[in-house]
Order: C-alpha cells, then structure tokens, then sequence
C-alpha cells in the first residue's frame, strides 16, 4: 500500500482538521524536524487557511474542538499551532488550554510557532523570565477590573498564557481568566 493510500484509509475520505468530505490533497506539516509521518489530508478550505500569509476565519477553526483530538499526532500538532494563533479569542484559548501534547509533541508544534512571539520577553517583578505554562503567585491584592472579586496576594496562577503586550500575562483566578500585570507576580 503506498503512502496516499495509508492516509485515505486512515481519513475515510474526510478532511482531517475539518470534517469536510470535499475532494481531499496531502498537507505535509512544516517545521517538522526528526518527525516520520507528517502528512495528512486536508480539504481546500483548511489548505487555503494554511498558505502562508492568510489571516484565519475564527469560524472555520472551530472545527479544531474535535480534530485537536485526533490519534494523528501530526494533526493534533497543526491544530495546537493553530490554536496558538487563534489564542486571542477565548474559546480557542479555552481549547489551549484542555490540550494537553507529551513534551516531545510540544516541542514540535512550538518548532512552528511564529517567531514574533520570540521578540516579546516577559519577566516577573524580579526580572525572571516567564513562559507559557509557568505557575505564578501573585503579590498584591488586586481588583480584577470587569469583575468584582479581588486576586489576593499568595494567589497560584498555574499555567499562565503569555500576550503580546510583555507587560500583561494571562491566568485562570477564581475560574476566570484574567490579565494580570508581570511586575505584580513572582515565578513560583
Ligand atoms: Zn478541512
């Protein structure tokens, strides 16, 4: 059986980010480094979102709610980087945040992520650097602005997202994510 045909069987003729039963084409991820199977079919409207430079339809992504569970690790690795991407709008940020990529997978899908991100560098109030998914504690009260509860001080924040902005950091308090500013957190 040659290639093409291991990946129709294993799509059964639909795309496999979206579902769609259009005609199908083979996607080689990119950014792929050390990786064997890095193909997978995908319909023309996901191909069309993927070519480089084509700002994404936050509509059509909501397909990644199912496909980020796909067993093909390569489209679990697209998904993951196209979420990323998508990460401004909370219910891709929501799904960021349920998937979960073994450390060899994650540093797959980040081999793709967009070097803006790089440029940014965000540090605590001592200078240390933070990463995405680094837990915090927070040294001040502070009122959650549209909210009317307070963030106290000694507060956890796991996993936190990082924003463009390298003052701002992202984290879950009390179940809701809120914005919080880096000089008011200490790596923990
Ligand atoms: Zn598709």
């Amino acid at each position: 059986m040659s290639d093409k045909d291991t990946l129709v069987q294993r799509c059964g003729g639909s795309c496999e980010l979206c579902g769609a039963n259009t005609p199908l084409e083979i996607y080689p991820l990119p950014d792929s480094p050390n990786q064997q199977e890095v193909e997978m079919m995908l319909c023309s409207t996901c191909l069309t979102q993927l070519s480089p430079g084509t700002e994404l339809d936050s509509n059509h992504w909501r397909c990644l709610n199912e496909s980020m569970w796909s067993t093909v690790p390569a489209v679990q690795v697209l998904a993951w980087r196209l979420l990323k991407r998508l990460s401004n709008e909370t219910w891709a940020q929501d799904l960021l945040d349920m998937l979960y990529l073994d450390e060899e997978m994650q540093a797959w899908a980040e081999a793709g992520a967009s070097n803006d991100d790089d440029a940014v560098v965000h540090r605590d109030c001592n200078g240390a650097v933070l990463q995405a998914g680094d837990s915090v504690v927070i040294i001040k009260d502070l009122n959650v602005k549209g909210t009317s509860f307070v963030a106290k001080r000694g507060t956890a924040v796991r996993n936190i997202a990082l924003t463009d902005n390298p003052e701002h950091i992202e984290g879950r308090v009390n179940g809701t994510r809120i914005v919080i500013l880096t000089c008011f957190v200490k790596k923990s």
